[in-house]
């Protein structure tokens, strides 16, 4: 396993695979890695013959008032967990490697990164698909893996592909849970103990959802209403809670097969997301 803090280091590194014919695959991450992440790398190795993982917490996607500067970051114990997990080549770059001084170009996915996470994040996945088209560009991937934990960044991204005729093959990895359902997440690692046990609440409310849809439900505002009981139950500060599209990501009049409902709330400081298709 290689690591590369320079784009000229990473683009010569894969040219050389390149000629090979290898296929590349990439997996695109901010660190502080946990099994979610691995599973992507492991779907990588599965449909690639050379897998990239960038590790890079990507400044642009941060709100001036969010956790950029305490977002948790260790190089060392990412890279050991890569090496056995598949991973041929880290591309770690510096800060001033992706956006040396006068940086001025960013990539919008106009009205469907306003929507959801977009609302209480503006700019957020501005910032999502700036730094996802650069990587696109140093490392020019056949495919590259995104999981549906985030899952509108899954669905922005296919659409920025699309848009913009990129030759990427956008693979969707199912969300890896802990063992009481919580989503796995780098941010996990800011909960309280107490926080930690409420934030289960979410995992049970999908479920809910879930069952009340497979019952016959299909009113979306009464199972909506029905998640934010139990979110409320669990002293949850819920952003939103919706049911929508999940190509278009606009809210849907009443529940069918696919729809995905998604959920964003605070557990004390802590911001958590979460989704079920049903
Ligand atoms: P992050 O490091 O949080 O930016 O995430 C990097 C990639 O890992 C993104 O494509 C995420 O959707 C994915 N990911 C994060 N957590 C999980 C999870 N619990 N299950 C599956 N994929 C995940």
């Amino acid at each position: 396993m290689r690591i590369a803090t320079r784009v000229r280091e990473a683009k010569i590194i894969i040219a050389r695979q390149r000629a090979k014919k290898r296929i590349i695959g990439l997996v695109p991450t901010m660190g502080a890695l946990h099994a979610g992440h691995l599973s992507l790398v492991k779907i990588a190795r599965q449909k690639s013959d050379f897998v990239v993982v960038s590790v890079f917490v990507n400044p642009k996607q941060f709100g001036p008032a969010e956790d950029f500067g305490r977002y948790p970051r260790d190089f060392s114990r990412d890279r050991k967990m890569l090496a056995p997990a598949g991973a041929d080549l880290i591309f770690y770059p510096a800060v001033s490697e992706m956006y040396p001084g006068g940086y001025r170009t960013y990539v919008e996915v106009t009205e469907m990164g306003g929507l959801l996470c977009g609302r209480t994040r503006p700019g957020h996945f501005r910032g999502v698909c700036t730094v996802v088209l650069k990587l696109f560009n140093i490392i020019e991937p056949d495919i590259a893996v995104f999981g549906k934990k985030d899952y509108q960044q899954l669905v922005v991204i296919r659409q920025m592909v699309r848009d913009l005729n990129l030759d990427v093959d956008v693979v969707g990895a199912p969300v890896v849970r802990e063992e009481d359902g919580l989503a796995m997440s780098s941010r996990n690692a800011y909960l309280s103990a107490g926080e930690r046990k409420r934030a289960t609440s979410i995992y049970r409310a999908l479920g809910h959802a879930v069952r009340r849809f497979r019952a016959g439900v299909r009113d979306r505002q009464k199972v909506i209403m029905e998640i934010r009981r139990i979110l409320v139950q669990s002293r949850a500060r819920i952003d939103y809670v919706e049911a929508v599209d999940p190509v278009a990501l606009t809210t849907v009049a009443r529940l069918k097969k696919g729809t995905v409902i998604a959920v964003a709330g605070w557990f004390g400081k802590t911001r958590l997301i979460d989704n079920r298709e049903l």
